[in-house]
Parts: C-alpha cells; sequence; structure tokens
C-alpha cells in the first residue's frame, strides 16, 4: 500500500435498516481500515429523499455502534452538500462534458440497444437543440474507450462506457444529483484513499473512475467484496426479511459477517463485539476473497 494516510469509508443508504449484506460491507471496510491503521468514516447517502425510510439514518448508526463499529470524526449527510455537487456539475457544464436532456424513459427505450446495466443511452440529446437545463436530466458525455479497474480482490476489470451504458444521468429530472457524481464529489472532499464496498457496485467503478479524470480528482484504490445472494442467486436487499441483522446478539451476527468473509474465526467465543473486533484486525486477509463477486447465504 502507498504512503497515503488509509482513509476509508461506509456508505449506506437509509432505505431500511441494516441488513446483512450492507453490515458485510461496513464490516469489510472497517476490518481494512483498521488493519492499515487507518481512519474509517461513515457517509450518509441521503441524497434521493423519494426512497429514504424516516428514521432509518439513526437506526443504521445505532445499529453499527452496537456492533462497535466506531467512526472517526462527523458522520456526512449527502443531503447537506448539494452545493458541492452543482459545483462539480457547473465544471462539466462549462467543459461541454455534459448536457441537458429531454429524453423520456420511455422514448429511451424504444430507440436504444439493451447493455449490462439496461438501455444504452443512444445520445439524441447530445447534439442539436438543447432543451432548458434547469427543468430536464443532465447526462455526462462518454468517450468510446476502455477504462480499467485494478480491483483488490475482483482483479482486472474493464469498461466502456460509451459502449456499455452511454452518456449517463448526472442531475436527475428531479433535480436530485446522481450517485456516480455525488460518490465522486464525496470521496474525493473526505481524501478517501480505499473504497471496499459490495461487488454490485463494481460496474459503477468506471463511471467513477471517469467522472475523477474529468474533475482532477485522485482516485482511491478500490476492493469490491462479495455479494452476498441467497440460492437464486438474487442480491439480499434491505427488503428480505429473512435475514434481518440482529444486533441485540451483536457477537453471533459478527461470527457469521466473518465467516461470510472467509476470515479466521477465534477458538472461543469472544465476549464482546470489541474483543471479537481485537481478534479480527490483525488477521484480516482480502486473499481468501480473491475473484469471488457473490457467495450464497
Ligand atoms: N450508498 C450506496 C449503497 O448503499 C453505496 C455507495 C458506495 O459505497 O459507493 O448501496
Amino acid at each position: 500500500m502507498s504512503a497515503r494516510a488509509y482513509r476509508g469509508r461506509f456508505a449506506p443508504s437509509p432505505t431500511g435498516s441494516l441488513h446483512f449484506g450492507s453490515l458485510v460491507a461496513a464490516v469489510g471496510s472497517f476490518l481494512d481500515a483498521r488493519h492499515h491503521k487507518g481512519v474509517w468514516l461513515v457517509r450518509m447517502e441521503d441524497l434521493d429523499r423519494t426512497r429514504e425510510v424516516p428514521g432509518s439514518a439513526a437506526a443504521i448508526l445505532s445499529s453499527l455502534e452496537a456492533f462497535a463499529l466506531h467512526w472517526d470524526e462527523e458522520v456526512i449527510y449527502q443531503s447537506r452538500r448539494t452545493e458541492h455537487y452543482a459545483e462539480a456539475l457547473q465544471q462539466l457544464l462549462a467543459a461541454d462534458l455534459a448536457y441537458p436532456c429531454s429524453c423520456s424513459r420511455k422514448a429511451i427505450r424504444q430507440r436504444a440497444e439493451i447493455g449490462p446495466e439496461g438501455p444504452i443511452y443512444p445520445g439524441t440529446c447530445r447534439s442539436g437543440n438543447q432543451p432548458d437545463i434547469a427543468t430536464n436530466s443532465i447526462r455526462l458525455v462518454t468517450q468510446d474507450r476502455d477504462i480499467l479497474i485494478e480491483d483488490r480482490v475482483q482483479g482486472l476489470f474493464r469498461q466502456n462506457p460509451a459502449t456499455e451504458i452511454g452518456d449517463f444521468v448526472i442531475r436527475r429530472v428531479d433535480g436530485y444529483h446522481a450517485y456516480q457524481l455525488a460518490v465522486v464529489v464525496d470521496d474525493a472532499w473526505q481524501k478517501i484513499t480505499d473504497v471496499v464496498r459490495g461487488a454490485d457496485l463494481l460496474s459503477s467503478t468506471p463511471r467513477q473512475s471517469y467522472l475523477q479524470q474529468l474533475l482532477g480528482l485522485a482516485q482511491p484504490r478500490y476492493l469490491h467484496l462479495p455479494l452476498a445472494v441467497d440460492r437464486s442467486g438474487r442480491k439480499l436487499s434491505k427488503q428480505d426479511q429473512d435475514r434481518p441483522v440482529e444486533p441485540k446478539d451483536p457477537v453471533t451476527t459478527l461470527l457469521s459477517v466473518l465467516a461470510f468473509l472467509q476470515q479466521p474465526l477465534p477458538p472461543e467465543r469472544p465476549e464482546s463485539p470489541e474483543a471479537l473486533w481485537q481478534w479480527a484486525i490483525p488477521r484480516w486477509r482480502t486473499e481468501p476473497l480473491r475473484g469471488t463477486s457473490s457467495r450464497e447465504l
């Protein structure tokens, strides 16, 4: 690892309480940060107020505390940082790297080919009559070239955003800045050196890397943890009632997260989550996870 002082983060969206999959991301990012004697931050990704479940941000933070996942510095809330995203957006618009788009979803579906992430935006509004900026979505101009990500667990990941995704939305028609833009602005602002999160976000990483290049921001290292899936290969979501995270018995839950992450287990049951971390932090290894993008629970 480089000499830059390690800064990691856990960035939950408050769309429900902590579930097993998000606890895996919290634990993986925490262990990696603490193993490297780094700082570990929590950022509440509450940009999209329409998806927010009232009370879930506070519930997530109290679950983290119950698991002795103690964060450093103040929790930041994306909903309070709109001006930072607006500034980045202005920078992209001023450089002609972004443009307003009035295409409806239906119109896009009718014209677009389907890529790995859904319809590939066919570039309809990229040139010609540009619609009003204030009342439409804003898309980023993509370039037809591969972006390579060297992931610490998943290895080399390659994506051509232009041919696989198309120009993507960085501010939505309802005025909310998109996740891809906000995450890049915040990772840079918080000086994050290492992003550790679930493998469902691996395919977003080239878009984030591209945005970092355009905005002149440093690129963190990436580590995408295996995703917890059910028997049919479906990602566990916050809606899954069958796998609630139980902070009332934190040690049992944390032992199952360690087992999921293929970490060694203590010979005796630790008395507290703190004792469990004392055991697990020095023994954190990413090698057993190499190349694993999902694991059944
Ligand atoms: N807020 C995102 C989520 O809960 C995670 C974003 C990230 O870690 O980059 O899925």
